[in-house]
């Protein structure tokens, strides 16, 4: 007799994991089931961001998760990796929050802000008590960050900023904004209070994707700053790409638990809906579809496990992001579509999961490095051959928002 497999797992993947990584992984399922699930297709009808499980969150130590020190809960790679598969089996936007709390604006305060600025902020942000977010985009400069138009100037201790910033999450509800900006120093980063004179950001609506979170336009009208909300340590372009590897890590993770979900919903529905006087799931195109998922799926994890223990060997290379992020965020689409077909018409309401999660994986194929530029980047590391003449790119062999 067949051995039945429980969920997706082929691989016995938890053999590869410690009692401490699985302990996090649990919890974080255990809080995305009892939080996320009975309330996210609503959110999603609605285009509303659950803010209400901003302070939970806080309390379990979801921001910050893999910084040391400040309140946060230092944690490995791979513990914050299998985090985020379990926050985004729930949803891309939530995610995508935590990413944008912990690896694009926590993470550039700790990497390089000055002391005073990790006290001032880290502690209160690791609880949900200071939300940030990342602006680096604008509305002409996505993929090719090194044409930002953004300028601060310098009067002594004084700083101005003036500039547009598109797509930039959470902006709306953040108390502070990282922002990146051209100066005659070059590129600088500095902690903006969204509360400060001439700061404004307004949500871009309506949206197909990531309804469940939000996304902004930020305008910066002499936006008066002094020295001290300067980032110290960042300068130059590669100090926000430092910080878009981070948030990338997480999405490597993150959108296999996309893909896990859909998974799951195709295989339910197939075991139970019959046609033709049996359940769908006996007709072998039907169990065709759930083999591919289920190697994929599995093939996905061992990749994001494998850059993980990288990271926390300290030996991960920007390429090896660049490749978690193409190969698992295409694997992840490819599923929640298929998934999508096999419910049939139900497929295609509010009632499961599948088109929603495909809808959200549009956008994750967008930000963080679009499909296309991963493949450059890695095109690039594999030939040696930059394909497009970006000054970003001879800098660092890598790439972009
Ligand atoms: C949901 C969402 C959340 C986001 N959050 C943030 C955020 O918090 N902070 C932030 O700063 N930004 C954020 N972004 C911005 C995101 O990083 C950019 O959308 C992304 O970098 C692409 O830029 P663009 O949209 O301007 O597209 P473009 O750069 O105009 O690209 C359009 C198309 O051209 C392709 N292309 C561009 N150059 C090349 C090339 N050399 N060769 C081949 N093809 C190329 C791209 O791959 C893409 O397919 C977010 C975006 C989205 C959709």
């Amino acid at each position: 007799m067949a051995i039945k497999f429980k969920g997706v797992d082929f691989i016995e993947f938890d053999t590869l994991l410690t009692d401490d990584e699985r302990l996090v992984r649990d919890n974080t399922r255990k809080f995305i089931e009892e939080n996320i699930v009975p309330i996210i297709e609503l959110c999603n009808r609605e285009g509303r961001f659950p803010k209400e499980l901003i302070a939970p969150m806080g309390e379990l130590g979801f921001y910050g998760a893999s910084l040391e020190g400040y309140g946060c809960a230092g944690m490995s790679a791979v513990e914050y990796g299998l985090m985020t598969q379990e926050l985004e089996r729930g949803d891309s936007g939530v995610r995508s929050f935590v990413s944008v709390q912990s690896g694009l604006c926590m993470y550039p305060i700790y990497a390089f802000g000055s002391e005073e600025q990790k006290e001032k902020y880290l502690p209160k942000m690791a609880k949900g008590e200071i939300l940030g977010c990342f602006g680096l985009t604008e509305p002409d400069a996505g993929s090719d960050p090194a044409g930002m138009q953004t300028i601060a100037r310098r009067d002594g201790e004084q700083w101005t900023i003036s500039g547009t910033k598109r797509w930039i999450g959470l902006a709306s509800i953040a108390d502070i904004a990282v922002i990146w900006a051209k100066t005659d120093e070059g590129v600088r980063g500095f902690l903006v209070p969204t509360s400060a004179p001439g700061f404004t950001a307004t949500p871009i609506q309506p949206k197909l994707a990531m309804r469940a979170s939000i996304q902004c336009e930020i305008h910066l009208d002499n936006v008066r700053l002094t020295e001290a909300d300067r980032l110290p340590l960042a300068t130059g372009l590669t100090a926000p790409l430092t910080c878009l590897d981070e948030a990338r890590y997480g999405i490597l993770w993150g959108v296999v638990g996309a893909a896990r979900d859909s998974y799951q919903v195709a295989l339910d529905y197939t075991l139970n809906r019959h046609q033709f006087n049996r359940p769908i799931a006996s007709f072998q195109i039907a169990q065709q579809k759930l083999v591919n998922m289920v190697l994929e799926i599995n093939k996905g994890l061992l990749v994001a496990l494998h850059t993980g223990r990288l990271k926390d060997a300290g030996m991960l290379r920007p390429e090896q992001i660049s490749f978690g992020k193409l190969n698992n965020v295409r694997m992840a689409i490819d599923i929640a579509r298929e998934a999508r077909t096999m419910l049939g018409g139900n497929g295609i309401t509010l009632d499961y999961s599948p088109m929603r999660h495909a809808n959200n994986l549009e956008a994750v194929r967008t930000y963080e490095g679009t499909d296309e530029i991963h493949t450059l980047i890695i095109g690039r590391a594999i030939t040696d051959l930059p394909a497009f003449e970006s000054g970003t790119v001879a800098r660092r062999g890598c790439q972009v928002t």
